[in-house]
């Protein structure tokens, strides 16, 4: 569910108008609504009401400040994946101590910059890495807490290019050489601690299916080890996926109640009603890592349709954000809903929606069927929360978008557009 509905014949973000807010702060534009975060956030910890748990949102899907401190306010932990996250994390109020570090090419930098923080865990990618880390925390006389991610080789049936828990991967440590290496970390690594384990098994897993089998899979190594290692955590990842299809009528309660069991994606107590009884008898902390499902459906980008070209073969509605501004069409195939914001009509016409950049890729959705739109007219791509303005970037020397953080009926600025100059700091 989400705070994203017509109200009066206009799209607004819980009790703000977009079509207000675009006259105020222009296209394209980022808008978040800050209910339908914590609302993500509270289900999830409540789904796992029963063990002892921290969700840790991981910061890379949406890490603007403001995302960061109502999360941080509401008690949430943090999963990184580079210094500047853990810089990012700080700055927003949040806690070094419950923060933990993945990703498979840590810098010395970081890992020095992490230590002196005293982030919770290093999630470590590799039986190289440890060592390194062990000779990072040893040359500044100190004890770096770890845990090793497992790579539990099942198939999370997702898009290739966010599926990681494959043998095939880069990420992780084969399930069958984890043993021995907390064996040999025991013996010849006295400067890392290692408190956990961890895995994570791909993004956008809209089926229980795949965390079931990884959880059943790995069970009996994460007791083994908490016997003879001591583990105290196990994380067992984010990647839960959201409603992209049909995201507006996602929004609200009725839709979810009008499916079937069968027919319905998964949902966050789903998850919980699944995973709970695996794990509430482990004697061990469970670590969740959730992106996605916390800011995915949380988020909009708002673009105004600039031009109408009718080619011989399609018709193609040109608008004012491109693939520099939102990514994910481009980079996975990604499919974001596209509504305009001003209500329309049941008359649909067949177009290609693309932006303004010089690559082919640079396309918003291909021969949908969709409301004519108009030129000055401007729509909105649902489900733009995550993996949306963080992975933005300036190609064609297109300044950023802005970003607005929606509270009931107050709508914050919580990052300026970026202006010419900004484009050109810093160079010479
Ligand atoms: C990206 C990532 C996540 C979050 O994935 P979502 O699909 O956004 O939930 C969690 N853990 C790790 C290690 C990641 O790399």
């Amino acid at each position: 569910m989400h705070g994203f509905a017509y109200k009066n014949g206009s799209l607004h973000c819980e009790d703000v108008d977009l079509s207000a807010l675009v006259q105020e702060h222009g296209t394209p534009l980022y808008v978040y609504s800050a209910g339908t975060i914590l609302d993500h956030y509270t289900r999830l910890d409540q789904a796992l009401e029963g063990v002892e748990h921290e969700v840790a949102y991981a910061v890379k899907a949406n890490s603007n400040l403001s995302v960061l401190r109502l999360l941080a306010e509401h008690g949430a932990s943090f999963d990184i994946v580079s210094g500047g996250e853990l810089f990012r994390v700080i700055k927003a109020g949040g806690d070094p101590a419950h923060c933990t570090f993945a990703g498979v090419g840590k810098t010395r930098e970081e890992i020095e910059y992490a230590l002196k923080q005293g982030i919770y865990s290093f999630n470590v990618e590799s039986a190289e890495e440890l060592r390194y880390l062990d000779k990072v925390a040893g040359e500044l006389g100190m004890v770096a807490p770890a845990a090793v991610r497992v790579n539990p080789n099942v198939d999370a049936k997702t898009h290739k290019y966010i599926s990681t828990g494959k043998s095939e991967n880069k990420f992780g440590v084969d399930f069958e050489a984890i043993s021995d290496l907390y064996a040999r970390a025991a013996e010849e690594l006295p400067n890392v601690k290692l408190r956990g384990l961890q895995m994570h098994i791909g993004s956008q897993l809209t089926s229980i299916k795949p965390f079931v089998e990884a959880v059943e899979k790995v069970t009996p190594l994460v007791k083994q080890l908490k016997a003879d290692h001591g583990i105290e955590f196990w994380s067992i990842g984010g990647g839960i996926g959201i409603v992209y299809q049909d995201s507006l009528e996602s929004g609200s309660v009725d839709w979810w109640d009008s499916k079937s069991e069968q027919d319905r994606p998964l949902t966050l107590a789903q998850y919980g009603d699944a995973l709970l009884p695996k794990l509430k008898d482990l004697g061990l902390k469970i670590l969740l890592e959730p992106g996605r499902a916390i800011v995915g459906n949380a988020g909009v980008l708002l673009t105004e349709c600039l031009y109408e070209k009718k080619g011989s073969a399609k018709t193609f509605k040109i608008v004012d954000a491109g693939m520099n501004d939102l990514i994910r069409p481009a980079l996975y195939e990604g499919h974001h809903e596209i509504v305009p914001v001003k209500e329309p009509g049941s008359e649909r016409v067949k177009v290609d929606v693309v932006g303004p950049i010089c690559e082919s890729g640079d396309f918003f959705c291909q021969d949908r069927e969709l409301p004519d739109f108009q030129p000055g007219e401007v729509i909105a791509l649902m489900s733009a929360g995550a993996y949306g303005f963080v992975m933005a970037s300036n190609y064609n020397s297109r300044p950023f978008p802005a970003e607005i953080l929606v509270e009931g009926a107050e709508a914050k600025v919580v990052r300026k557009r970026q202006t010419l100059d900004d484009l050109i700091a810093g160079e010479a």
